[in-house]
């Protein structure tokens, strides 16, 4: 079994101070994006100097798409904006600007991480400025099947000139998630946790090539090994030339004669695992732990992708949680309550002696500061800890008991009665039963 370390999610590792650090919200959704349709205001005058506004970008809008929309309908937005705006097939003004952006708005969008920072935060949450790493330069791509390899794993068809050779490159795996319950006090002060889920591996048989061993896969003959097909569609408007992923080697540009036996030629198999994560102190129901290449296998070499470990925090029988703070209560006699007494409190650090003041109420809220949960990447700071004193009024008592307490109302009553200085008829009627 191997010990695999978490990587903070950049939301506790301090990119986004003040936020809550340790839970998945969509509480925020959609407040930092606001409204605004466009990238860039219209440049104005004041005072003499111009200006230039720029507000958050909706990538949404850049795209055309809904907020709700796939991964799939992402990509088949972005294919659409990059056949007509990529500088290699527009020349116009303001094309490139405009295939920028595209191609920003789906590098952040396609990316579940970025996307969910962005819903949340809008661009500062995927700016470089908030520990995400930038993407803003893209005049180093090539043309604009570079762009399709880079986004789509090489599967795009060539926009310009004649038929590309599609290359076979590697694509990442994909990221999966686990849900896993963890005891209140392991989510309070960290530890260890074993994780057991099941995730692709590359094929030792075949090497996740798919291919059986030995076997030598050929060229397709129906696209001569360029994974597409060029057909020419002639319109009163003018001959337009399209292609399309080749039916025979679906895009491969090869035939594979035999494939591996233990994989189906698919150069992946579904194992199970089990590995030790560490949990960091002050974890919360909803937090995400990464564990770095524990998903999918990549596929032709491609990196795997990550395991992201959601926490539920089991529910406690004594101790109750919200946020960092701890709350308890604490049956206190009623004697206790009038007369005030150290009692003993059981925090999640053991137990401590906690001053019940003379005349306590019941209900009342009594604080032991730092004994609650500690906050999460920065341990040493802690919630507190909230008792709520109920106070138990006895059911039972004896005559001796009963003759004391009447006694007692007696005694208070001319102690009211004088210290406010006026009759209460309802009160000595009931004390002179
Ligand atoms: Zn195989
Ligand atoms: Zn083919």
């Amino acid at each position: 079994m191997d010990a695999v370390g978490f990587v903070p999610l950049s939301g506790f590792s301090g990119g986004l101070k003040g936020r809550s650090t340790c839970c998945e919200r969509s509480d925020f959704y959609g407040k930092a994006v606001g409204q605004a349709p466009r990238a860039q205001l219209p440049k104005f005058r004041r005072d003499g100097v111009r200006r230039e506004v720029r507000m958050d970008v909706d990538y949404y809008n850049v795209l055309g798409v809904g907020r709700s929309a796939s991964e799939k309908e992402l990509k088949t937005a972005y294919r659409k904006m990059a056949r007509q705006y990529h500088p290699d097939v527009n020349q116009s003004d303001g094309a490139k600007e405009k295939f920028q952006e595209c191609t920003r708005a789906y590098e952040v969008l396609s990316d579940p991480q970025k996307r969910k920072m962005y819903d949340q935060f809008g661009e500062a949450g995927v700016s470089g400025g908030a520990g995400q790493p930038g993407f803003s330069d893209f005049s180093d791509f090539g043309g604009i099947g570079d762009i399709f390899e880079t986004f789509f794993g090489g599967n795009a068809a060539a926009a310009g000139g004649g038929p590309r050779r599609r290359r076979s490159g590697p694509s990442a795996g994909e990221d999966l998630r686990l849900a896993v319950d963890i005891d209140f006090k392991k989510a309070a002060f960290g530890g260890e946790q074993r994780i057991t889920f099941t995730h692709l591996e590359g094929c030792n048989t075949c090497s996740g090539t798919g291919v059986k061993p030995g076997v030598k896969p050929r060229t397709c003959n129906t696209c001569s090994g360029n994974g597409v097909v060029v057909t020419v569609a002639r319109t009163p408007l003018g001959s337009f030339q399209q292609q399309s992923t080749c039916p025979e080697c679906r895009g491969t540009g090869e035939i594979v004669e035999e494939y591996c036996g233990n994989c189906g030629g698919r150069g992946r198999v579904q194992e199970s695992k089990q590995v030790v994560i560490t949990v960091p102190a002050g974890v919360d129901t909803g937090s995400r732990l990464r564990v770095r290449g524990e998903g999918d296998a990549g596929l032709r070499s491609g990196p795997p992708g990550d395991l992201y470990v959601v926490l539920n925090v089991k529910q406690d029988s004594v101790f109750k949680r919200e946020g960092q703070t701890v709350y308890t209560s604490l049956p206190v006699s009623y004697t206790d309550a009038i007369l005030g007494k150290k009692l003993p409190v059981m925090t999640i650090d053991g137990e401590v002696l906690l001053a019940v003041p003379a005349g306590t109420q019941p209900g009342r809220q009594l604080r032991i500061s730092s004994k609650g949960i500690p906050k999460l990447g920065q341990p040493t700071s802690r919630g507190d800890h909230i008792v709520t004193i109920e106070v138990k009024i006895p059911t039972n008592i004896t005559a001796k008991e009963k003759e004391l307490v009447l006694k007692l109302a007696e005694l208070h009553e001319d102690s009211q009665d004088k210290g406010k200085g006026f009759f209460n008829p309802f009160g000595k009627k009931k004390a002179a039963k």
